[in-house]
Protein backbone atom coordinates (compact mmCIF):
# COMPACT_ATOMS: atom_id res chain seq x y z
CA UNK A 1 0.00 0.00 0.00
CA UNK A 2 1.23 3.42 -0.87
CA UNK A 3 1.69 5.44 2.25
CA UNK A 4 0.24 8.74 1.41
CA UNK A 5 -2.74 10.51 2.35
CA UNK A 6 -4.86 10.73 0.01
CA UNK A 7 -7.43 13.75 -0.62
CA UNK A 8 -10.31 11.97 -2.34
CA UNK A 9 -12.10 14.27 -4.80
CA UNK A 10 -15.80 12.98 -6.02
CA UNK A 11 -16.48 14.69 -9.12
CA UNK A 12 -20.35 15.13 -10.16
CA UNK A 13 -21.64 18.09 -12.17
CA UNK A 14 -18.17 19.50 -12.28
CA UNK A 15 -16.32 17.87 -14.46
CA UNK A 16 -13.36 20.19 -15.26
CA UNK A 17 -9.99 20.70 -13.89
CA UNK A 18 -9.69 24.52 -14.18
CA UNK A 19 -12.01 26.55 -11.64
CA UNK A 20 -12.56 23.46 -9.82
CA UNK A 21 -12.37 24.49 -6.48
CA UNK A 22 -12.51 20.77 -4.59
CA UNK A 23 -9.82 19.61 -7.02
CA UNK A 24 -7.77 22.79 -5.93
CA UNK A 25 -8.69 22.88 -2.29
CA UNK A 26 -7.94 18.35 -2.24
CA UNK A 27 -4.33 19.64 -4.37
CA UNK A 28 -3.44 22.00 -1.92
CA UNK A 29 -4.27 19.98 0.84
CA UNK A 30 -2.23 17.38 -0.53
CA UNK A 31 0.82 19.90 -1.22
CA UNK A 32 0.66 20.49 2.07
CA UNK A 33 0.71 17.35 3.64
CA UNK A 34 2.74 15.32 0.82
CA UNK A 35 0.21 13.22 0.20
CA UNK A 36 -2.15 12.61 -3.11
CA UNK A 37 -4.99 13.90 -5.18
CA UNK A 38 -7.20 11.17 -6.23
CA UNK A 39 -10.04 11.64 -7.90
CA UNK A 40 -13.36 9.90 -8.06
CA UNK A 41 -16.48 9.46 -10.30
CA UNK A 42 -19.44 6.96 -10.01
CA UNK A 43 -22.36 6.78 -12.63
CA UNK A 44 -25.16 6.33 -11.08
CA UNK A 45 -27.76 4.91 -14.11
CA UNK A 46 -30.74 3.89 -12.23
CA UNK A 47 -30.77 7.62 -10.40
CA UNK A 48 -30.42 9.09 -13.97
CA UNK A 49 -33.47 7.48 -14.78
CA UNK A 50 -35.43 8.50 -12.13
CA UNK A 51 -34.46 11.63 -12.69
CA UNK A 52 -35.29 11.31 -16.35
CA UNK A 53 -31.85 12.28 -17.54
CA UNK A 54 -31.79 12.21 -21.43
CA UNK A 55 -29.87 9.66 -23.26
CA UNK A 56 -27.97 12.46 -24.99
CA UNK A 57 -26.80 14.21 -21.75
CA UNK A 58 -25.69 10.38 -20.09
CA UNK A 59 -23.88 9.88 -23.18
CA UNK A 60 -22.48 13.76 -22.77
CA UNK A 61 -21.61 12.86 -19.39
CA UNK A 62 -20.09 9.51 -20.30
CA UNK A 63 -17.74 11.32 -22.83
CA UNK A 64 -16.64 14.28 -20.95
CA UNK A 65 -15.19 11.83 -17.87
CA UNK A 66 -13.41 9.49 -20.15
CA UNK A 67 -11.37 13.01 -21.71
CA UNK A 68 -11.23 14.50 -18.14
CA UNK A 69 -9.50 11.43 -16.92
CA UNK A 70 -6.96 11.49 -19.68
CA UNK A 71 -6.58 15.27 -19.47
CA UNK A 72 -5.77 14.97 -15.27
CA UNK A 73 -3.68 12.11 -16.28
CA UNK A 74 -1.46 14.88 -17.65
CA UNK A 75 -1.07 16.20 -14.18
CA UNK A 76 0.01 12.60 -12.79
CA UNK A 77 -4.08 13.00 -11.01
CA UNK A 78 -5.58 9.87 -11.65
CA UNK A 79 -9.57 9.48 -11.82
CA UNK A 80 -11.46 6.27 -11.42
CA UNK A 81 -14.23 6.61 -12.63
CA UNK A 82 -16.72 3.85 -11.96
CA UNK A 83 -19.58 2.27 -13.22
CA UNK A 84 -22.42 2.26 -9.93
CA UNK A 85 -26.07 1.91 -9.56
CA UNK A 86 -27.71 4.46 -7.73
CA UNK A 87 -27.07 7.47 -5.11
CA UNK A 88 -27.67 5.02 -2.37
CA UNK A 89 -25.13 2.76 -3.28
CA UNK A 90 -22.10 5.34 -3.61
CA UNK A 91 -20.95 5.09 -0.44
CA UNK A 92 -21.18 1.16 0.54
CA UNK A 93 -20.05 0.33 -3.28
CA UNK A 94 -17.47 2.19 -3.80
CA UNK A 95 -16.11 4.94 -1.58
CA UNK A 96 -15.91 3.08 2.21
CA UNK A 97 -13.60 0.70 -0.61
CA UNK A 98 -11.53 2.75 -1.19
CA UNK A 99 -11.09 4.23 2.78
CA UNK A 100 -8.35 1.78 3.23
CA UNK A 101 -5.77 3.30 0.64
CA UNK A 102 -5.25 6.56 3.53
CA UNK A 103 -8.09 8.51 2.33
CA UNK A 104 -8.07 11.43 5.14
CA UNK A 105 -10.39 13.93 3.17
CA UNK A 106 -13.08 14.11 0.57
CA UNK A 107 -13.59 17.03 -1.22
CA UNK A 108 -17.01 17.69 -3.41
CA UNK A 109 -18.99 20.41 -5.06
CA UNK A 110 -22.02 20.72 -3.05
CA UNK A 111 -25.77 20.08 -5.27
CA UNK A 112 -28.76 20.96 -3.99
CA UNK A 113 -32.19 18.67 -5.17
CA UNK A 114 -33.17 16.68 -2.16
CA UNK A 115 -32.53 13.30 -3.33
CA UNK A 116 -28.48 14.38 -3.90
CA UNK A 117 -28.60 16.35 -0.60
CA UNK A 118 -29.69 13.06 1.19
CA UNK A 119 -26.60 11.44 -0.55
CA UNK A 120 -23.82 13.82 0.39
CA UNK A 121 -25.47 13.92 4.25
CA UNK A 122 -25.36 9.84 4.36
CA UNK A 123 -22.25 10.17 2.77
CA UNK A 124 -20.49 13.16 4.94
CA UNK A 125 -22.10 11.35 8.05
CA UNK A 126 -20.41 8.24 7.14
CA UNK A 127 -17.14 9.45 6.35
CA UNK A 128 -17.10 11.31 10.07
CA UNK A 129 -18.04 8.03 11.48
CA UNK A 130 -14.17 6.93 10.28
CA UNK A 131 -12.98 10.54 11.55
CA UNK A 132 -12.98 11.64 7.99
CA UNK A 133 -14.18 15.33 6.97
CA UNK A 134 -15.91 15.88 4.34
CA UNK A 135 -15.37 19.60 2.39
CA UNK A 136 -18.31 20.66 0.37
CA UNK A 137 -17.99 23.56 -2.06
CA UNK A 138 -20.82 25.87 -3.07
CA UNK A 139 -19.79 26.44 -6.96
CA UNK A 140 -23.05 25.24 -8.91
CA UNK A 141 -23.89 28.99 -8.86
CA UNK A 142 -21.78 31.84 -8.80
CA UNK A 143 -23.99 33.39 -5.68
CA UNK A 144 -24.49 30.17 -3.83
CA UNK A 145 -28.33 29.81 -3.05
CA UNK A 146 -29.38 31.91 0.23
CA UNK A 147 -26.36 34.57 -0.24
CA UNK A 148 -28.65 37.09 -2.41
CA UNK A 149 -31.94 38.34 -0.28
CA UNK A 150 -33.81 41.25 0.91
CA UNK A 151 -33.28 43.47 3.25
CA UNK A 152 -35.52 41.37 5.46
CA UNK A 153 -33.50 38.49 4.80
CA UNK A 154 -36.10 36.93 2.79
CA UNK A 155 -35.62 35.37 -0.75
CA UNK A 156 -36.61 37.11 -3.60
CA UNK A 157 -39.62 35.68 -5.57
CA UNK A 158 -39.27 38.15 -8.65
CA UNK A 159 -36.20 38.47 -11.24
CA UNK A 160 -35.38 42.09 -11.70
CA UNK A 161 -34.89 42.90 -7.55
CA UNK A 162 -32.48 39.69 -7.39
CA UNK A 163 -30.59 40.83 -10.06
CA UNK A 164 -30.15 43.93 -9.01
CA UNK A 165 -28.52 42.73 -5.66
CA UNK A 166 -26.93 40.05 -7.29
CA UNK A 167 -25.07 42.36 -9.65
CA UNK A 168 -24.29 44.65 -6.69
CA UNK A 169 -22.79 41.82 -4.97
CA UNK A 170 -20.33 41.10 -8.07
CA UNK A 171 -19.29 44.86 -7.99
CA UNK A 172 -18.56 44.68 -3.89
CA UNK A 173 -17.06 40.88 -4.05
CA UNK A 174 -16.06 40.21 -7.64
CA UNK A 175 -15.62 36.65 -9.33
CA UNK A 176 -12.78 33.87 -7.71
CA UNK A 177 -12.06 31.68 -10.36
CA UNK A 178 -9.60 28.81 -8.87
CA UNK A 179 -6.31 27.90 -10.72
CA UNK A 180 -5.85 24.36 -12.37
CA UNK A 181 -4.71 21.50 -9.59
CA UNK A 182 -0.97 21.57 -9.13
CA UNK A 183 1.08 18.85 -11.14
CA UNK A 184 1.56 15.67 -9.05
CA UNK A 185 4.56 12.97 -8.76
CA UNK A 186 3.72 10.42 -10.40
CA UNK A 187 2.43 7.44 -8.17
CA UNK A 188 1.46 3.96 -8.84
CA UNK A 189 -1.56 3.33 -6.61
CA UNK A 190 -3.35 0.14 -6.62
CA UNK A 191 -7.24 0.57 -6.42
CA UNK A 192 -9.94 -2.22 -5.88
CA UNK A 193 -11.17 -3.28 -8.84
CA UNK A 194 -14.53 -1.89 -9.47
CA UNK A 195 -17.14 -2.03 -12.63
CA UNK A 196 -15.18 0.34 -15.12
CA UNK A 197 -17.46 3.24 -16.43
CA UNK A 198 -19.45 2.05 -19.35
CA UNK A 199 -19.41 3.73 -22.89
CA UNK A 200 -22.86 5.54 -24.09
CA UNK A 201 -24.22 5.19 -26.82
CA UNK A 202 -22.20 8.57 -28.51
CA UNK A 203 -25.41 10.10 -29.73
CA UNK A 204 -23.56 13.43 -28.42
CA UNK A 205 -20.70 13.47 -30.69
CA UNK A 206 -22.05 16.77 -32.26
CA UNK A 207 -20.82 18.48 -28.54
CA UNK A 208 -16.98 18.30 -28.03
CA UNK A 209 -15.82 17.62 -24.86
CA UNK A 210 -12.13 18.50 -24.03
CA UNK A 211 -12.21 20.68 -22.00
CA UNK A 212 -10.00 23.44 -23.70
CA UNK A 213 -12.37 23.21 -26.68
CA UNK A 214 -14.92 24.09 -24.62
CA UNK A 215 -13.62 26.85 -22.88
CA UNK A 216 -12.36 28.15 -26.19
CA UNK A 217 -15.76 28.37 -27.44
CA UNK A 218 -17.23 30.71 -24.34
CA UNK A 219 -14.17 32.64 -24.91
CA UNK A 220 -14.89 33.16 -29.05
CA UNK A 221 -18.58 33.98 -27.98
CA UNK A 222 -17.55 36.85 -25.67
CA UNK A 223 -14.78 38.17 -28.03
CA UNK A 224 -16.75 37.94 -31.30
CA UNK A 225 -20.76 37.38 -30.48
CA UNK A 226 -21.69 38.36 -27.39
CA UNK A 227 -22.11 42.00 -29.39
CA UNK A 228 -24.73 40.59 -31.10
CA UNK A 229 -26.77 38.82 -28.63
CA UNK A 230 -29.26 41.45 -27.85
CA UNK A 231 -30.62 41.58 -31.61
CA UNK A 232 -29.83 37.59 -32.54
CA UNK A 233 -30.56 36.03 -29.09
CA UNK A 234 -34.17 35.60 -30.07
CA UNK A 235 -34.06 34.03 -33.74
CA UNK A 236 -33.38 30.20 -34.15
CA UNK A 237 -32.37 30.04 -37.34
CA UNK A 238 -29.14 32.18 -36.12
CA UNK A 239 -26.40 30.60 -34.26
CA UNK A 240 -26.56 33.77 -31.94
CA UNK A 241 -26.57 32.45 -28.76
CA UNK A 242 -23.73 30.75 -27.21
CA UNK A 243 -24.73 26.97 -27.16
CA UNK A 244 -22.63 26.52 -23.80
CA UNK A 245 -25.93 25.21 -21.54
CA UNK A 246 -24.98 21.44 -22.10
CA UNK A 247 -21.73 22.52 -20.56
CA UNK A 248 -23.01 24.66 -17.84
CA UNK A 249 -24.91 21.88 -16.50
CA UNK A 250 -22.58 19.39 -16.24
CA UNK A 251 -19.85 21.69 -15.13
CA UNK A 252 -17.66 21.04 -18.59
CA UNK A 253 -17.70 24.96 -17.50
CA UNK A 254 -18.41 26.98 -14.39
CA UNK A 255 -21.02 30.37 -14.72
CA UNK A 256 -18.29 32.29 -12.89
CA UNK A 257 -15.84 31.32 -16.04
CA UNK A 258 -18.27 32.78 -18.29
CA UNK A 259 -18.74 36.15 -16.35
CA UNK A 260 -15.14 36.22 -14.99
CA UNK A 261 -14.42 35.74 -19.21
CA UNK A 262 -17.40 38.25 -19.97
CA UNK A 263 -16.15 40.88 -17.69
CA UNK A 264 -12.63 41.32 -19.36
CA UNK A 265 -13.65 41.11 -22.81
CA UNK A 266 -17.07 43.60 -22.78
CA UNK A 267 -15.74 46.02 -19.64
CA UNK A 268 -17.57 48.60 -21.77
CA UNK A 269 -20.58 46.76 -22.87
CA UNK A 270 -21.35 45.89 -19.34
CA UNK A 271 -21.75 49.37 -18.19
CA UNK A 272 -24.65 49.46 -20.63
CA UNK A 273 -28.05 48.03 -19.69
CA UNK A 274 -29.01 47.39 -23.17
CA UNK A 275 -25.60 46.02 -24.55
CA UNK A 276 -25.60 42.36 -25.71
CA UNK A 277 -22.96 41.73 -22.80
CA UNK A 278 -25.33 43.05 -20.21
CA UNK A 279 -28.32 40.66 -21.42
CA UNK A 280 -26.27 37.62 -21.59
CA UNK A 281 -25.41 38.41 -18.10
CA UNK A 282 -28.81 38.63 -17.48
CA UNK A 283 -29.33 34.89 -18.51
CA UNK A 284 -26.39 33.73 -15.99
CA UNK A 285 -28.15 35.56 -13.43
CA UNK A 286 -31.16 33.79 -13.94
CA UNK A 287 -29.99 30.54 -13.95
CA UNK A 288 -28.49 31.23 -10.34
CA UNK A 289 -32.84 33.02 -9.84
CA UNK A 290 -33.98 29.65 -10.33
CA UNK A 291 -31.29 27.46 -8.33
CA UNK A 292 -31.77 30.00 -5.32
CA UNK A 293 -35.90 29.43 -5.86
CA UNK A 294 -35.48 26.02 -5.96
CA UNK A 295 -33.44 25.39 -2.80
CA UNK A 296 -35.72 28.00 -0.85
CA UNK A 297 -39.09 26.26 -2.18
CA UNK A 298 -38.50 22.36 -1.82
CA UNK A 299 -42.02 22.23 -2.68
CA UNK A 300 -40.54 22.58 -6.79
CA UNK A 301 -38.67 19.83 -6.44
CA UNK A 302 -41.91 17.55 -5.87
CA UNK A 303 -43.04 19.21 -9.16
CA UNK A 304 -45.37 21.34 -6.83
CA UNK A 305 -46.78 24.82 -8.70
CA UNK A 306 -45.12 27.55 -7.17
CA UNK A 307 -48.49 29.38 -7.01
CA UNK A 308 -50.41 27.00 -5.52
CA UNK A 309 -53.73 27.57 -6.71
CA UNK A 310 -52.93 26.61 -10.10
CA UNK A 311 -52.73 22.81 -8.68
CA UNK A 312 -56.19 23.10 -9.42
CA UNK A 313 -56.31 23.68 -12.67
CA UNK A 314 -58.29 20.24 -13.83
CA UNK A 315 -56.04 19.92 -17.07
CA UNK A 316 -57.63 17.70 -19.27
CA UNK A 317 -54.82 15.95 -21.03
CA UNK A 318 -55.55 14.55 -23.68
CA UNK A 319 -53.08 11.87 -24.55
CA UNK A 320 -53.35 12.10 -28.54
CA UNK A 321 -52.64 15.79 -28.14
CA UNK A 322 -49.73 15.24 -26.21
CA UNK A 323 -48.14 12.59 -28.86
CA UNK A 324 -48.60 15.23 -31.55
CA UNK A 325 -46.74 17.82 -29.65
CA UNK A 326 -44.08 15.14 -28.95
CA UNK A 327 -43.57 14.50 -32.74
CA UNK A 328 -44.20 17.27 -33.86
CA UNK A 329 -47.18 17.28 -35.82
CA UNK A 330 -49.61 19.29 -34.38
CA UNK A 331 -50.07 21.62 -37.61
CA UNK A 332 -48.64 24.70 -36.33
CA UNK A 333 -45.14 24.76 -38.07
CA UNK A 334 -43.21 26.51 -35.44
CA UNK A 335 -43.88 24.66 -32.59
CA UNK A 336 -43.51 21.24 -34.80
CA UNK A 337 -40.23 22.32 -36.08
CA UNK A 338 -39.20 23.04 -32.80
CA UNK A 339 -40.15 19.92 -31.13
CA UNK A 340 -38.13 18.13 -34.28
CA UNK A 341 -35.07 19.95 -33.36
CA UNK A 342 -35.55 18.78 -29.63
CA UNK A 343 -36.01 14.96 -31.42
CA UNK A 344 -33.28 14.96 -33.16
CA UNK A 345 -30.69 17.21 -31.68
CA UNK A 346 -31.16 17.23 -28.00
CA UNK A 347 -31.38 20.81 -27.39
CA UNK A 348 -33.92 23.70 -28.40
CA UNK A 349 -33.33 27.64 -29.18
CA UNK A 350 -34.95 29.49 -25.79
CA UNK A 351 -37.27 31.60 -27.91
CA UNK A 352 -38.69 27.83 -29.15
CA UNK A 353 -38.50 26.44 -25.55
CA UNK A 354 -40.96 29.25 -24.63
CA UNK A 355 -43.11 28.92 -27.53
CA UNK A 356 -43.66 25.02 -27.53
CA UNK A 357 -43.90 24.97 -23.69
CA UNK A 358 -46.70 27.87 -23.62
CA UNK A 359 -48.77 26.09 -26.78
CA UNK A 360 -48.39 22.53 -24.50
CA UNK A 361 -50.32 24.17 -21.54
CA UNK A 362 -52.54 27.05 -23.06
CA UNK A 363 -53.55 25.38 -26.26
CA UNK A 364 -53.41 22.25 -25.93
CA UNK A 365 -54.23 22.29 -22.14
CA UNK A 366 -51.79 19.59 -20.77
CA UNK A 367 -50.13 19.90 -17.41
CA UNK A 368 -46.87 21.39 -17.66
CA UNK A 369 -45.20 18.53 -15.69
CA UNK A 370 -45.94 16.46 -18.74
CA UNK A 371 -43.68 18.79 -20.96
CA UNK A 372 -41.24 19.59 -17.85
CA UNK A 373 -40.55 15.35 -18.05
CA UNK A 374 -40.54 15.47 -21.46
CA UNK A 375 -37.88 18.34 -21.86
CA UNK A 376 -36.03 16.39 -19.26
CA UNK A 377 -36.06 13.54 -21.16
CA UNK A 378 -34.84 14.54 -24.42
CA UNK A 379 -32.67 17.63 -23.51
CA UNK A 380 -28.63 17.73 -23.14
CA UNK A 381 -28.84 20.27 -21.02
CA UNK A 382 -31.84 19.26 -19.31
CA UNK A 383 -31.08 20.93 -15.21
CA UNK A 384 -34.01 20.79 -12.85
CA UNK A 385 -34.07 24.20 -11.98
CA UNK A 386 -33.84 25.66 -15.26
CA UNK A 387 -36.30 23.33 -16.71
CA UNK A 388 -39.06 23.31 -13.74
CA UNK A 389 -38.36 27.57 -13.89
CA UNK A 390 -39.04 27.44 -17.76
CA UNK A 391 -41.68 25.50 -17.80
CA UNK A 392 -43.68 27.51 -14.59
CA UNK A 393 -42.73 31.02 -16.23
CA UNK A 394 -44.87 29.59 -19.68
CA UNK A 395 -47.29 28.30 -17.76
CA UNK A 396 -47.95 31.00 -15.61
CA UNK A 397 -47.46 28.79 -12.29
CA UNK A 398 -43.72 29.66 -11.25
CA UNK A 399 -42.54 32.95 -9.34
CA UNK A 400 -42.48 36.18 -11.65
CA UNK A 401 -43.87 33.96 -14.40
CA UNK A 402 -45.95 35.06 -17.59
CA UNK A 403 -49.60 36.36 -16.85
CA UNK A 404 -51.63 33.61 -17.38
CA UNK A 405 -53.63 35.52 -19.61
CA UNK A 406 -50.54 36.66 -22.08
CA UNK A 407 -50.94 33.93 -24.63
CA UNK A 408 -48.39 33.55 -27.42
CA UNK A 409 -49.52 32.76 -30.87
CA UNK A 410 -47.62 30.57 -32.45
CA UNK A 411 -48.21 31.53 -35.58
CA UNK A 412 -47.15 35.35 -34.88
CA UNK A 413 -44.71 34.29 -32.83
CA UNK A 414 -43.53 32.56 -36.20
CA UNK A 415 -43.87 35.31 -38.32
CA UNK A 416 -41.69 37.72 -35.54
CA UNK A 417 -38.46 34.86 -34.86
CA UNK A 418 -38.48 32.92 -37.94
CA UNK A 419 -39.65 35.90 -40.52
CA UNK A 420 -38.19 33.78 -43.68
CA UNK A 421 -39.32 30.22 -42.38
CA UNK A 422 -35.95 29.34 -42.58
CA UNK A 423 -35.98 27.63 -39.64
CA UNK A 424 -39.47 25.32 -40.14
CA UNK A 425 -37.86 24.83 -43.55
CA UNK A 426 -34.85 23.30 -42.38
CA UNK A 427 -37.03 20.82 -40.02
CA UNK A 428 -39.93 20.69 -42.00
CA UNK A 429 -39.02 20.03 -45.65
CA UNK A 430 -42.99 19.43 -46.31
CA UNK A 431 -43.42 23.12 -46.27
CA UNK A 432 -39.70 23.69 -47.88
CA UNK A 433 -42.07 25.22 -50.68
CA UNK A 434 -44.06 27.76 -49.06
CA UNK A 435 -42.99 31.53 -49.27
CA UNK A 436 -42.10 33.10 -46.16
CA UNK A 437 -45.59 34.32 -46.00
CA UNK A 438 -47.06 31.08 -46.23
CA UNK A 439 -44.90 28.92 -44.05
CA UNK A 440 -46.22 30.03 -40.88
CA UNK A 441 -50.20 29.11 -41.81
CA UNK A 442 -49.73 26.68 -44.55
CA UNK A 443 -53.55 25.68 -44.25
CA UNK A 444 -55.07 28.57 -45.81
CA UNK A 445 -56.35 26.99 -48.64
CA UNK A 446 -55.31 23.18 -47.98
CA UNK A 447 -53.13 21.29 -45.69
CA UNK A 448 -50.12 20.93 -47.91
CA UNK A 449 -49.27 16.96 -48.54
CA UNK A 450 -47.21 15.30 -46.45
CA UNK A 451 -47.57 17.87 -43.23
CA UNK A 452 -50.59 18.09 -40.48
CA UNK A 453 -53.66 19.29 -39.99
CA UNK A 454 -54.06 21.87 -37.02
CA UNK A 455 -54.97 19.98 -34.16
CA UNK A 456 -56.70 22.56 -32.62
CA UNK A 457 -58.16 26.00 -32.97
CA UNK A 458 -55.94 28.75 -31.23
CA UNK A 459 -58.83 31.02 -30.74
CA UNK A 460 -61.22 28.59 -29.47
CA UNK A 461 -58.12 27.32 -27.07
CA UNK A 462 -57.47 30.66 -25.99
CA UNK A 463 -60.66 30.98 -24.01
CA UNK A 464 -60.76 27.97 -22.16
CA UNK A 465 -57.63 28.62 -21.07
CA UNK A 466 -58.56 32.13 -19.61
CA UNK A 467 -61.76 29.66 -17.84
CA UNK A 468 -59.64 27.33 -16.62
CA UNK A 469 -57.18 29.62 -15.05
CA UNK A 470 -60.16 32.42 -14.25
CA UNK A 471 -61.38 29.27 -12.49
CA UNK A 472 -58.79 29.02 -9.62
CA UNK A 473 -57.49 32.16 -9.39
CA UNK A 474 -58.03 33.76 -6.05
CA UNK A 475 -58.71 30.54 -4.67
CA UNK A 476 -57.88 29.14 -0.93
CA UNK A 477 -54.36 26.61 -1.67
C1 LIG B 1 -39.55 25.66 -20.95
C2 LIG B 1 -38.07 25.93 -20.77
C3 LIG B 1 -37.23 24.90 -20.37
C4 LIG B 1 -35.85 25.13 -20.19
N1 LIG B 1 -35.04 24.10 -19.77
C5 LIG B 1 -33.72 24.33 -19.53
C6 LIG B 1 -32.87 23.29 -19.08
O1 LIG B 1 -33.29 22.17 -18.81
N2 LIG B 1 -31.54 23.58 -18.92
C7 LIG B 1 -31.02 24.82 -19.17
O2 LIG B 1 -29.81 25.02 -19.01
N3 LIG B 1 -31.83 25.82 -19.58
C8 LIG B 1 -33.14 25.62 -19.79
N4 LIG B 1 -33.93 26.65 -20.23
C9 LIG B 1 -33.35 27.99 -20.38
C10 LIG B 1 -32.79 28.31 -21.79
O3 LIG B 1 -33.72 28.00 -22.77
C11 LIG B 1 -31.48 27.61 -22.09
O4 LIG B 1 -30.57 27.78 -21.03
C12 LIG B 1 -30.81 28.18 -23.36
O5 LIG B 1 -31.67 28.04 -24.46
C13 LIG B 1 -29.51 27.45 -23.63
O6 LIG B 1 -28.90 27.93 -24.78
P1 LIG B 1 -27.55 28.75 -24.72
O7 LIG B 1 -26.53 28.01 -23.94
O8 LIG B 1 -27.19 29.11 -26.12
O9 LIG B 1 -27.99 30.02 -23.89
P2 LIG B 1 -27.47 31.52 -23.84
O10 LIG B 1 -28.57 32.38 -24.35
O11 LIG B 1 -26.14 31.67 -24.45
O12 LIG B 1 -27.39 31.79 -22.26
C14 LIG B 1 -26.20 31.51 -21.50
C15 LIG B 1 -26.50 30.57 -20.36
O13 LIG B 1 -27.38 31.16 -19.43
C16 LIG B 1 -28.23 30.16 -18.87
N5 LIG B 1 -29.63 30.52 -19.19
C17 LIG B 1 -30.07 31.14 -20.29
N6 LIG B 1 -31.40 31.35 -20.20
C18 LIG B 1 -31.79 30.83 -19.02
C19 LIG B 1 -33.04 30.74 -18.36
N7 LIG B 1 -34.17 31.24 -18.89
N8 LIG B 1 -33.10 30.12 -17.18
C20 LIG B 1 -31.99 29.61 -16.60
N9 LIG B 1 -30.77 29.68 -17.17
C21 LIG B 1 -30.67 30.28 -18.38
C22 LIG B 1 -27.86 28.83 -19.51
O14 LIG B 1 -26.96 28.17 -18.64
C23 LIG B 1 -27.19 29.27 -20.78
O15 LIG B 1 -26.26 28.35 -21.28
C24 LIG B 1 -35.32 26.43 -20.42
C25 LIG B 1 -36.19 27.46 -20.82
C26 LIG B 1 -37.54 27.21 -21.00
C27 LIG B 1 -38.44 28.33 -21.44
Amino acid sequence: MLNKAIHLVWLRHDLRYHDNQALFAASQAAQADNGMVLALFIATPRSWQQHAMAEIRQDLIRRRVQVLASELAELNIPLLAVEGTDYASCYDAVISRLLPLGVVALYAQREYEVREVKRDELVASKLLEQQIPSFWFDRLCVMPPGSVLTQQGDIYKVFTPFKRNWLAKLAMQGVECFAKPAKQAAEALSLPEFPALLTGDNSSMAWPVTELEVLNRMRTFCQQKVQDYATARDFPAIDGTSSLSAYLAIGVLSAQQCVSRLQHEAAQQLEQEKSGASIWLSELIWRDFYKHILVAFPKLIKHQAFQTETDHIPWPNNPALFHAWCQGETGYPIVDAAMRQLNTTGWMHNRLRMITASFLVKDLHIDWRWGERYFMSKLIDGDFAANNGGWQWAASTGTDAAPYFRIFNPVTQSERFDPEGEFIRHYLPMLSHKTAKDIHWPHKVVTPKGYFRPVVDHNEARKLTLALFSAVKGKES
